[in-house]
């Protein structure tokens, strides 16, 4: 069931491929968001959130990056009906607790990394 609206009204401008926009337009602007005043920052907002995301994604521990591939699947077979959510939520318990171990791990090591160049820079002196 869709909610019409009449006083709602669809974006006027035209897509890079020459279709009508199909977007919801803003009273004041006659125009979606994408289409409006405001669209290049949105695309450039969207373009550096795009950016962050992959460098968050490759600077990323790999072992993180398995327990979140892990997660995200976990996410979509409860979604499906495939497990239940309970097996969806053991895993979570399990990959929340392997989260904090292999960032525990890393904290440990990136202080003893700095004890040892504290320690090298007493020497100096
Ligand atoms: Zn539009």
């Amino acid at each position: 069931m869709t909610l019409s609206n009449p006083e709602r009204r669809r974006c006027t401008a035209t897509r890079k491929d020459g279709s009508a926009c199909q977007a919801w337009a803003s009273k004041t602007t006659g125009f979606c968001p994408l289409h409006g005043p405001n669209a290049s920052q949105i695309h450039v907002d969207g373009g550096l959130s795009k950016t962050r995301a992959h460098m968050l994604e490759t600077r990323m521990n790999p072992k993180l990056k398995d327990i979140v591939q892990l997660l995200g699947m976990a996410a979509k077979q409860v979604h499906a009906g495939q497990i239940t959510p309970q097996q969806g939520s053991a895993l979570a318990s399990i990959a929340t607790a392997l989260i904090r171990a292999v960032e525990s791990a890393e904290l440990e090591m990136r202080l003893a990394v700095l004890e040892v160049r504290l320690k090298g820079d007493r020497n100096e002196f």
